[in-house]
């Protein structure tokens, strides 16, 4: 099969093909998981943290990707969930311990066995992979392979800021980011909580005109101060400088969650600009997101069905897979990103 393999942590600004196409042979699912042959895998952010050495994978060579669409090829002596030929998803968890406090107490992204898709294990850049039956997910049928891919991180990671950020109907949401997560969290307020106002701060205008475009109440610069207060924001941003501004914003009581696994060093000089009267007194908060449960996945995918939310996203072959991740380095985005598989 076909794979697109990372070696080791490289520095984009001088190697601007991490990963290498290479050809390895098609993997053995072990009992309890099934062999996927893989039709459709999404770009995350997350794969610039791992290449980059924010979150780097614990053993070389890695497979990276973990928004896989696939069908079911092969099952393993025990896993009898899905018939062949099935369509499911695989997501960010790939599994975790299923005995430790935080796995029994619904918590299982918080468990310390918690190993990650395409980091930990080999992911979807690939024609085939494995995963255990049950942490694979049944696809909504409304949904062509591309357009299901997004739906498995930016999408569910989406879900669950956003019921993290607490939220209410009527209030205002501010989301600083507008990518592939931010865009879909867009889409999945406006139906949650029909009455409440989108705010977007971006740095790039096509960004904040795409934002527009999509029933934003404003979108307007990471510095901008918006025209009310904003009782919860969702920082999708990879530094620090969004998240100091956007607290600013923020309404007394109003929490600000942070959606992204790694925070880059470049601009953490801002934080120092943090004036505890402006930016955090009043009761504001600030909490992370930390990977993702099947139960999110699961929600999300019924609910996106239901709206129903059609992600934006742009494809890739196989092969382009660097070009994608460096148009997402340098922020040359609309929506989500996806590698196509033949
Ligand atoms: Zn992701
Ligand atoms: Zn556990």
């Amino acid at each position: 099969m076909k794979a697109m393999l990372l070696s080791q942590v490289w520095d984009l600004h001088t190697q601007p093909s991490p990963l290498e196409l290479v050809e390895l042979p098609i993997p053995k699912p072990d009992e309890n998981e099934v062999l996927l042959r893989v039709s459709a895998c999404g770009v995350c952010h997350t794969e610039l943290d791992e290449i980059e050495g924010r979150t780097p994978p614990p053993r070389y060579p890695v497979i990276p990707g973990h928004q896989v669409i696939g069908r079911v090829e092969k099952a393993g002596s025990s896993a009898n969930r899905f018939k062949p030929d099935e369509r499911v998803g695989v997501a960010w968890i790939h599994s975790a311990c299923g005995k430790c406090q935080y796995c029994l107490s619904g918590q299982e992204n918080l468990c310390a066995q918690f190993l990650a898709t395409g980091r930990d294990v080999n992911g979807g850049y690939a024609n085939y992979m494995t995963v255990p039956e049950s942490f694979a997910y049944p696809i909504p049928e409304i949904y062509s392979d591309p357009e299901a891919a997004p739906l498995l991180c930016a999408g569910a990671i989406g879900y669950r800021s956003l019921r993290l950020s607490g939220l209410q109907d009527g209030q205002n949401l501010g989301l600083t980011g507008f990518g592939a997560s931010a865009h879909i969290v867009l889409k999945l307020a406006q139906y949650q909580y029909p009455r409440a106002r989108v705010y977007v701060f971006s740095r790039s205008e096509p960004e904040q005109a795409f934002a527009r475009e999509l029933g934003a109440e404003w979108a307007g610069d990471i510095e901008d101060t918006t025209p009310a207060l904003l009782e919860s924001v969702i920082d999708t941003t990879p530094v620090w400088r969004p998240v100091v501004e956007a607290l600013r914003n923020l309404a007394p009581g109003g929490r600000l969650v942070i959606n992204a696994i790694r925070k880059e060093e470049l601009d953490k000089a801002s934080l120092t600009r943090l004036d505890y009267p402006t930016h955090l007194w009043m009761e504001k908060e600030i909490k992370s997101i930390a990977n993702i449960t099947r139960k999110d996945v699961e929600e999300f995918l019924q609910i996106a069905a239901q709206i129903p939310i059609h992600p934006e996203f742009q494809e890739y072959a196989l092969a382009e897979a660097n070009l994608a991740l460096m148009e997402m380095k340098n922020r040359k985005i609309r929506g989500a990103k996806v590698l196509r598989l033949e």
